[in-house]
C-alpha cells in the first residue's frame, strides 16, 4: 500500500499545525491549527469574518493547497487536542473536505464552539466523538484503522492518533509530556506505545518543542506543589492576591481553585476564555468545581464582581484571571492599567502560574504588564509552571518505545529542529535517509 505524508503547516513555525497521511486511497488529516501570533501582530483583526486565502497569506492558517497534489479522499479530520494551534483553522478549512471531524469529547466541544463563532463559512462536517483507547476503521479497504492513544499535555483529553496500515503504524506525536501523575485524567499510555512499537512503526511525526532542554519535563503534580507552596506562604497576607494562568489549562485552574479555598479565600474566574474553558470542562464532567464558584466572562459581570470584591474586602477573594502573557486586552493587563474597579495596592501579590512564551511579542507585552503591576506596588511571583512538551529524555524514551523506521520532526522552525536531529542521529537515524527534516507544503512518499 502506498503511504505518503503531506507536511502542510507547522513545519516552519510553532502554530498552524496540519499534516495529512495517505494510506492507499484513504487520507486522514491531523490538526488544522492557527498561528495566533501572526494574527495578533495586526491590530483589530477579526478572523471570524476573514476569508481563508487572506489568512493563508498572513501565515495565520495552513496553506492546504498542497492537498490537491495528494491522491485519494479525505476520510477524517483529526485534531489531537483543543489548543488553538491545533484546532484554530478548522472553521476556515474543514468545509473544503467531505469528511467528519473526529476527536475526544472535550476537543470536539471546543471545535463546536469555534465553528459556531465562525461568520464567513458554513462548516457542516459531522462531529464524531472518540475516546482515548478506541479505534475506528478508515475507508473501505478494511486494512486501515485510526486509534487514539492517551497522552498528557497542558490541556485535558489530549491524544496521539495512530494510523494503522499494512505497512506499519504512522504515529502522530504532537503534543505531549510524559506525565504519570497528571492531576486530571489518566497517565500517558506508554504501555500502548511500546506495544505499537513491537507491532512495527513506519513513521513517527514528533513535536520538537523542548528537544533542546535536557532531562525530563516534570509532572503537573510538581507545578501543583509549587503553587501550593507559594499560596500557602502568603496565607496570612491581608490584602489582594490575584492569580493568572492559561485558561485552557484546567488542571492548573483546578489547583488554584482548591488552594484559594485552603487559604481562606473565595476563588472567582474572570475573563472570557476563563469562563469558556472552565465552563466547558465542568459541563462535560472533567472537573468538579465547588458549586458556588463564580465564572464571569462579560465585561459588565466582571466589573460587577470586582466591585463586590472591593466592597466585601480583597482579603476574602482570589480572582483567577486571564492575561498571563500580558495580552493587552486581557483582564490582568486591564487591572494593571487601573481600568477595572479592583484597586491594586502596595504589597498585593500577583501569581503567574505560567511561563512567558519565548517570542518577542509576548516578551514585550509581558514586560509591560509586569512593569505596570510593579508601579501599583504589586509583588510578582513568576514561573510557577511546568511545560506541556517532552524534554530530551522524553524524546529518547519515545524513540526507544516506538523504534520507528522513519522520523519527521514537526512543530518548530529550523533552529528548533536542530537538537532533535542530533538526538535522532545519535540513535542511528540519518537525515536524508530515514530522518526527514522538511518544510511546509511538501509531500514525502514513504512507501511506493
Ligand atoms: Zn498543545
Amino acid at each position: 500500500m502506498e503511504i505518503e505524508i503531506a507536511t502542510i503547516g507547522g513545519y516552519e513555525e510553532v502554530g498552524r499545525q496540519m499534516t495529512a497521511v495517505r494510506a492507499g486511497d484513504d487520507v486522514v488529516i491531523f490538526d488544522m491549527g492557527l498561528n495566533l501570533s501572526q494574527v495578533l501582530i495586526h491590530d483589530n483583526v477579526e478572523t471570524e469574518r476573514m476569508h481563508s486565502l487572506d489568512l493563508i497569506d498572513m501565515g495565520a492558517i495552513p496553506d492546504d493547497r498542497v492537498m490537491s497534489d495528494l491522491e485519494g479522499d479525505v476520510k477524517a479530520i483529526v485534531p489531537t487536542h483543543g489548543h488553538l494551534d491545533h484546532i484554530g483553522a478548522i472553521s476556515k478549512l474543514a468545509h473544503r473536505y467531505n469528511a467528519p471531524i473526529v476527536a475526544t469529547p472535550f476537543t470536539i466541544e471546543l471545535v463546536k464552539q469555534q465553528i459556531e463563532g465562525e461568520q464567513k463559512f458554513g462548516v457542516e462536517n459531522d462531529l464524531v466523538k472518540m475516546e482515548a483507547g478506541e479505534t475506528m476503521a478508515i475507508g473501505d479497504s478494511g486494512e486501515v484503522d485510526l486509534e487514539f492513544v492517551n497522552v498528557t499535555h497542558s490541556i485535558i483529553d489530549a491524544i496521539n492518533p495512530v494510523l494503522h496500515t499494512p505497512e506499519g503504524a504512522v504515529v502522530y506525536g504532537l503534543d505531549k509530556r510524559m506525565d504519570h501523575t497528571p492531576v486530571i485524567g489518566d497517565p500517558i499510555d506508554m504501555e500502548r506505545f511500546r506495544e505499537i512499537g513491537r507491532e512495527g512503526v513506519l513513521c513517527y511525526i514528533e513535536d520538537c518543542t523542548n528537544a533542546n532542554k535536557k532531562g525530563r519535563t516534570p509532572s503537573e503534580k510538581v507545578a501543583r506543589e509549587h503553587l501550593r507552596d507559594v499560596l500557602y506562604s502568603i496565607e496570612d497576607y491581608d490584602g489582594g492576591i490575584v492569580a493568572t494562568t492559561f485558561s485552557s489549562h484546567i488542571a492548573r485552574v483546578k489547583s488554584l481553585v482548591e488552594f484559594a479555598d485552603d487559604i481562606g479565600r473565595q476563588p472567582v474566574l474572570l475573563g472570557r476564555s476563563m469562563e469558556k474553558y472552565s465552563g466547558t470542562a465542568e459541563r462535560l464532567d472533567f472537573v468538579d468545581f465547588p458549586s458556588d464558584l463564580g465564572m464571569f466572562g462579560h465585561r459588565k459581570s466582571v466589573d460587577r464582581t470586582f466591585k463586590r470584591i472591593m466592597n466585601e474586602g480583597k482579603e476574602n477573594y482570589l480572582p483567577i484571571v486571564t492575561g498571563h502573557q500580558g495580552e493587552p486586552r486581557a483582564m490582568l493587563t486591564r487591572m494593571a492599567r487601573g481600568e477595572t474597579p479592583y484597586e491594586l495596592e502596595e504589597g498585593d501579590k500577583v501569581v503567574f502560574s505560567a511561563r512567558v512564551i519565548p517570542e518577542p511579542t509576548n516578551e514585550g507585552q509581558r514586560y509591560q504588564a509586569e512593569k505596570l503591576l510593579g508601579m501599583q506596588g504589586a509583588r510578582v511571583y513568576d514561573d510557577i509552571h511546568v511545560s506541556g512538551h517532552l524534554n530530551q529524555e522524553g524524546h529518547y524514551e519515545m524513540l526507544d518505545a516506538l523504534q520507528p523506521e522513519n522520523i519527521i520532526p514537526a512543530h518548530q522552525d529550523m533552529s528548533g529542529y536542530s537538537s532533535y536531529v542530533n538526538l535522532c542521529e545519535n540513535e542511528g537515524y540519518k537525515m536524508g535517509r530515514d530522518l526527514h527534516v522538511t518544510r511546509n507544503g511538501n509531500l514525502i512518499q514513504l512507501v511506493d
